[in-house]
């Protein structure tokens, strides 16, 4: 059990069965368990979705995720994909598709082959690389869309975000009685048209750059160490000549994949530093977002319904992270936000790391 915190109700028990993580919690109708501890392990579960963002290490239960959403190949992201992709085949599961950022699609398989010549096991999944500027996106075999959009880090990285397509009556024949829709429907006229619903979103790991193509340009943050921000190149994302130009980052369907993720039922959010410790500007040096981003920019964290703060740094005790988001956080996004802290400990001293 976890200690009592002064989140709303609803979320708090959300929090609770999320920090036990001994079955999945609900959040916005989806089933979803998740751990991520900065550094160690990240692994975002939706198992009536039937996908998991990230795979560091690969619990059980991802393994009946038929799709796999990589944000960027840091090993506390992808380190379990092998164990994920071989428990599949050995339980006769049908390969996974894996959806990757651009360019990093052969150097997973030649790891992938490495790991299945020296196991002996066999290795098949279907690596999809996915460029935020997609306009189509990818379908996934359940019917679910997904859609990338540019984030920041030290690694060509990107987020996601998932939605389901709906339909509805379009504009025209609204406020007409149901016998006259359905003639014209029958009469081969195009009653329905489609439109998406953005279910749920994830960053990845990023720091607040991200928002840059809706909020503008974040350079004056201050109090950080200048010399590290300023040689710090993260934005440019050029690994192994894959770039992310300025014109990419502000290509509309990009923005418009980063606008519906901060709207989506449920927005998974990486906010590594939750206390004065780590100085904005040092944050996104590291490549990481602290509580102060999202205070500074509070109005992209309050239009989702569920704000899951996400990857805090193992160097926090739970109840730290659960009364320092409670203190600093404006209250708008206090009241939607569900901090995710399993196997962080209520004492001090036994997390994953003290570091
Ligand atoms: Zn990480
Ligand atoms: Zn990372």
């Amino acid at each position: 059990m976890t200690t009592p915190s002064n989140l709303p109700e609803k979320n708090e028990n959300i929090a609770d069965q999320l920090a036990r993580g001994n079955q999945p919690a609900m959040l916005a109708g989806h089933k979803y368990e998740a751990i991520s501890v900065g550094g160690f392990e990240t692994c975002h579960m939706f198992p009536s979705l039937k996908l998991c963002f990230d795979i560091g290490r690969c619990p059980q239960k991802a393994v009946a995720a038929n799709n796999l959403l990589l944000t960027h190949t840091h090993l506390d992201h992808v380190g379990g994909i092998f164990a994920y992709v071989a428990s599949r085949g050995m339980l006769g599961l049908e390969p996974p598709t894996v959806v990757v950022p651009p360019g990093t699609s052969t150097k997973i398989r030649a790891a992938m082959d490495a790991v299945s010549a020296l196991d002996g096991c066999q290795m098949e999944a279907t690596l999809v690389e996915l460029s935020p500027t997609s306009a189509e996106g990818v379908r996934l075999s359940n019917g679910l869309i997904v859609r990338a959009f540019f984030t920041s880090h030290p690694v060509v990285s990107q987020g996601y975000v998932v939605y389901r397509s709906k339909s509805k009556l379009k504009e025209e024949f609204r406020g007409l009685d149901q016998k006259d829709i359905a003639a014209r429907a029958r009469s081969g006229v195009k009653v329905n048209e489609a439109y998406e619903v953005p279910l749920v979103s994830f960053t990845g790991d990023t720091d607040v750059r991200f928002l840059q193509p809706i909020v503008g340009d974040i350079s004056d943050i201050g109090d950080g160490d200048e010399d590290d921000v300023a040689s710090h190149r993260h934005y440019r994302d050029d690994v192994d000549g894959e770039t992310a130009s300025p014109s990419d980052r502000h290509d509309t369907r990009a923005v418009q994949t980063l606008r519906d993720a901060l709207m989506a039922d449920a927005f998974l959010c990486e906010c590594t530093f939750v206390d004065d410790s780590v100085k904005r500007a040092d944050a996104l040096a590291f490549g990481h977002m602290t509580y102060q981003d999202i205070v500074a920019h509070r109005e992209c964290f309050t239009k989702c319904r569920h704000l899951v703060l996400t990857h805090f740094s193992a160097r926090y005790r739970a109840q730290e992270v659960r009364d320092a988001l409670q203190e600093r956080l404006p209250t708008d996004v206090w009241e939607r936000c569900i901090p995710l802290l399993r196997q962080f400990s209520e004492s001090s001293k036994d997390n994953a790391s003290s570091k």
